[in-house]
């Protein structure tokens, strides 16, 4: 029987029949082009590597390098898919900590359509994987609800991480009106569109400016304090590798580095593969560098509150608003808005300076207050940045970029490195599912387990 020099995984149910093997996999796993000849291509490979895996009892190995969104959804399914029978090690890296890049300042928003209200490709699959992930912190954090109270530095004082309160988009401008009208009849049932009228809009939000009379209200979506959420979400991955290494037979570790990366080659020799996904910057690693189809895209968010002496507040109940610029709503007294673009910064700092700030506060004020104009009273507390990694525009919309990046990088070993990047303006949407399927690429060393869409952009980079 031969050996495979690659991912030592015990697949336990590869022992399985072909056909329980086919339903496993599951319809996304994609069996075309994608799958390189290296790669493996049947159940009877998987048979080899069990066997190798069971031989050599090496422990699995991987690194996630970035603990935003989309490293701490790969890290969750590695550990929900990997082999109960495996012990399983996971270093993930990250030069600031949780949440220390694009995803720990994110605006927070969630639901699963375009700007003008059209459902997204995959957006049903990736609506659910990001709640699931949403409740999974939820619960995380409430079993220590106590440890993170003494954590909050007063950043969140209405102390939630996940307000659903849904989400306001007025029509501004006739132009694409019909096409929206159009595209809001087809929601999803778990996030409702809502097509109101100015009324409608203002029982939610007594001041909002509904110009044509329409507004799409999706009283399901909504909106995340990131950081929070990021933190939880490690707690449950800390969570589930103690009970999976006491409720099952193998030992299971998180290990969380602060500390920079700057190169890939050298850490692949230690572990069975390694997952990047650090956001933006993937793009700034030595064998990446120029080789990948992303755009950077500075933006920044300010920090609003309402003085205690103003009596009006805003309502309890009301959503968040999106519109030329968004508001992400905190509490009766607290919102964010946001966002600037600027493109082709490789600025990803969280800090803002005194210029900038100056520049992005007029623009976002003077956009926020076409569409609330009760914002005029509220004053500005503080500001931060991010850098999204924007990918290129695909008939199915702009997708994020996936994939096993070994012939790119030039790692002689198949199966070793893998990209998650791309996530563009909607990180939390898409961290969930797209974990999940990388982690099952990974964990088989199988790449058409990958949409083809997410992997397409392979073929036009040159080796
Ligand atoms: C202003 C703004 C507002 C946004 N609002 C929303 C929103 O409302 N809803 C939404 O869904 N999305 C929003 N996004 C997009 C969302 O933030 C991103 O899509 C998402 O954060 C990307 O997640 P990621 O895990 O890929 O990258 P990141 O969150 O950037 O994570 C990468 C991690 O890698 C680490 N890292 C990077 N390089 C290295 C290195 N060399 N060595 C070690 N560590 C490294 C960083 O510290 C970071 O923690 C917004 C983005 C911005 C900038």
């Amino acid at each position: 029987m031969a050996l495979l020099p690659q991912n030592s995984i015990i697949f336990s149910w590869s022992l399985k029949p072909k056909s329980t093997f086919t339903a496993l996999l599951g319809s996304s796993l994609n069996t075309k082009k994608s799958i390189s000849p290296r790669r493996l291509s049947s159940p009877s490979s998987l048979f080899s590597i069990r066997c190798y895996s069971v031989l050599s009892q090496r422990p699995l190995r991987y690194a996630v390098l970035g603990a935003g969104y989309a490293g701490l959804s790969v890290v969750w399914h590695l550990l929900q898919h990997s082999p109960k029978e495996a012990p399983l090690f996971i270093d993930i890296y990250d030069e600031i900590g949780i949440g220390g890049g694009a995803s720990g300042m994110s605006g927070g928003l969630l639901h699963p359509y375009s700007p003008k209200v059209k459902l997204l490709w995959k957006g049903e699959e990736c609506w659910k994987e990001s709640l699931n992930l949403l409740r999974i912190a939820e619960n995380a954090k409430f079993s220590q609800s106590s440890n993170v109270e003494k954590q909050d530095h007063g950043q969140n004082e209405n102390n939630f991480m996940v307000r659903r309160r849904g989400i306001l988009r007025p029509a501004l401008s006739s132009k694409n009106m019909d096409t929206m009208i159009n595209n809001a009849q087809d929601f999803l049932a778990s996030c409702r569109i809502e097509t109101i009228n100015r009324e409608s809009a203002h029982n939610l939000v007594p001041s909002l400016f509904v110009p044509l009379d329409v507004a799409f209200h999706m009283p399901e979506a909504v909106n995340v304090h990131s950081q929070y959420y990021l933190e939880a979400l490690y707690t449950a991955c800390q969570n589930a590798a103690k009970d999976l290494s006491t409720s099952g037979v193998a030992h299971k570790e998180l290990c969380l580095h602060k500390k920079s990366i700057d190169g890939l080659l050298e850490l692949a020799g230690e572990y069975d593969a390694v997952i990047i996904c650090l956001g933006a910057r993937a793009a700034f690693l030595p064998e990446l560098s120029g080789r990948l189809p992303l755009r950077t895209c500075r933006g920044v968010i300010a920090r609003l509150r309402i003085d205690d002496h103003v009596r009006e507040d805003y309502p309890d109940h009301g959503p968040s608003i999106l519109a030329d610029a968004w508001l992400a709503i905190q509490g009766p007294r607290d919102l964010h808005v946001g966002a600037t673009w600027e493109w082709k910064s490789r600025n990803y700092s969280r800090a803002v300076s005194e210029g900038e700030a100056t520049k992005a506060l007029e623009e976002l004020l003077q956009k926020a207050s076409t569409v609330y104009p009760g914002i005029k009273k509220w004053s500005v507390r503080g500001l931060s940045a991010g850098l999204r990694a924007m990918p290129p525009l695909t008939p199915q919309g702009s997708l994020p970029l996936l994939g096993c990046v070994d012939e790119l990088v030039g790692c002689k070993e198949a199966g070793k490195l893998w990209l998650f990047t791309g996530l563009g303006s909607r990180g939390l949407l898409y961290h969930g599912w797209l974990g999940k399927v990388i982690a099952q690429a990974v964990l088989s060393g199988i790449e058409g387990f990958i949409p083809l869409e997410l992997t397409s952009w392979k073929h036009n980079v040159e080796l």
